[in-house]
């Protein structure tokens, strides 16, 4: 049933690239997320001809900007590129000149402010602008940074605040002045705030509540749970920062062509994200709570395995996943985790997942579909087996 029209051909059978099951959530090593037949059809017709690009820029940007309800909106190549663009257009509007035009001086006086409890390895992509980075606050729960902290590190340099939105329970560290307060303070001193939020949908709100709190640009992945195209990425913002934006990105001539984004990839992405927003997301968390209780089920009673619940996820997002956790082993060398990723790996369907501490691994299921549960649940029993027989030995 799943076999469809464009799978004829198999083109990771010819290239002897073995297909992996990607258990782990929307990781970009393994692809991110899965286009629809829709978003893929789409992307097919758009490689079918040549249009102007511009012309096409213009019509998906209204009809993005519209579906996202805001006031503007930018296809770019991915969401740390997006972050790479908006950081130049911040620079191009503090000089009030096209970014192309600025001299390295000009460019190294400006300043983008960021909590040290935000660093991550994304931020490469602002490091690379050539501004200062100036930092505030700590990353701990007991000394979070105040609205005091932020407005000292404001001077007639900084170009913008970067704020990676994520809610408590995602991997980002606490210390920061909340979002709120953070728009609040910046907006005192007419300095934007640009909000990374690569894989903060769902919950799919966000795609409209981060800008309807004033941040003046938010940037989404387009590869990750919004299930565009690999190589996409999506700005939205309010029409005077977006038009720094547009005026500084592909196709313009200066940084933003180094970004280049197909129509493909253009087209893509707007028919990815009106699916996103149409679609029935209560109905998909409450398959993922099935697909984890029926998980649970299969090995409830069992000695070695035991699955565990978690939510949020690992993202933040209001999404439940599973742990999948393991007892009995004997004479391994590594850890536990470690031992069943390989076999997950290894086996055929393989499977891709990461490790939840010493001792268990995630199943998430946004990137799964029915048969794959199914796999992964077999070869967790195929494993659990293993496990006994292997006990059984070294009883004897
Ligand atoms: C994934 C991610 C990115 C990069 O997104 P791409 O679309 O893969 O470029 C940037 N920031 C954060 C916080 C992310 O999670």
């Amino acid at each position: 049933m799943e076999k469809r029209e464009g799978e004829a051909r198999d083109v990771y059978a010819e290239l002897g690239v073995k297909k992996v099951i990607n258990a782990a959530g929307t990781y970009t090593m393994v692809g991110g997320s899965r286009m629809s037949e829709r978003t893929l059809a789409a992307m097919a017709s758009a490689a079918r001809s040549h249009v102007v690009l511009k012309d096409l820029q213009t019509r998906v940007h209204e009809r993005l900007a519209v579906i996202t309800k805001n006031e503007a909106a930018y296809v770019t190549n991915g969401a740390a590129c997006a972050l790479h663009i908006t950081g130049a257009a911040a620079i191009a509007r503090r000089w009030g000149r096209p970014h192309a035009s600025l001299t390295p001086e000009q460019t190294a006086k400006c300043e983008i402010v960021i909590h040290r409890a935000h660093r991550n390895p994304y931020d490469h992509a602002l490091r690379l602008l050539g501004v200062k980075l100036v930092e505030i606050g700590y990353p701990n729960s007991i000394l979070p940074t105040t609205a005091k902290d932020l407005e000292l590190a404001i001077t007639e340099n900084t170009v913008a605040v970067y704020y990676f939105f994520m809610p408590p329970g995602g991997w980002i560290s606490s210390g920061a002045l909340d979002f709120r307060q953070t728009v609040e303070t910046a907006k005192k001193y007419g300095v934007p705030v640009v909000v990374d939020a690569a894989a903060q949908v769902p919950p799919v709100e966000n795609l409209w509540n981060i800008t309807g709190q004033g941040a003046s640009a938010c940037i989404f992945s387009g590869g990750k749970d919004l299930r565009g195209p690999q190589a996409s990425g999506l700005v939205v913002g309010c029409r005077e920062f977006m038009e720094r934006v547009e005026a500084t990105a592909f196709p313009t001539y200066g940084v933003g062509r180094m970004f280049k984004v197909g129509r493909e990839e253009i087209v893509g992405l707007w028919s990815a994200v009106e699916e996103y927003v149409a679609m029935d997301h209560d109905a998909r968390a409450s398959w993922a709570e099935e697909r984890i209780a029926a998980l649970d089920r299969a090995f409830r009673g069992s000695r070695n395995v035991s699955v565990q619940r978690v939510y949020p996820n690992e993202a933040g997002q209001p999404m439940p996943q599973a742990i999948v956790r393991f007892r009995g082993f004997s004479g391994l060398s590594g850890t536990v985790s470690a031992h069943v990723l390989r076999r997950f790996a290894d086996g055929d369907p393989s499977i891709f997942s990461v490790a939840a501490g010493e001792d268990g691994v995630f199943i998430n299921p946004m990137t799964l579909r029915d048969g794959e549960f199914d796999a992964i649940t077999q070869r967790v029993g195929e494993i659990e087996k293993e496990i006994e027989m292997k006990g059984e030995c070294a009883q004897r």
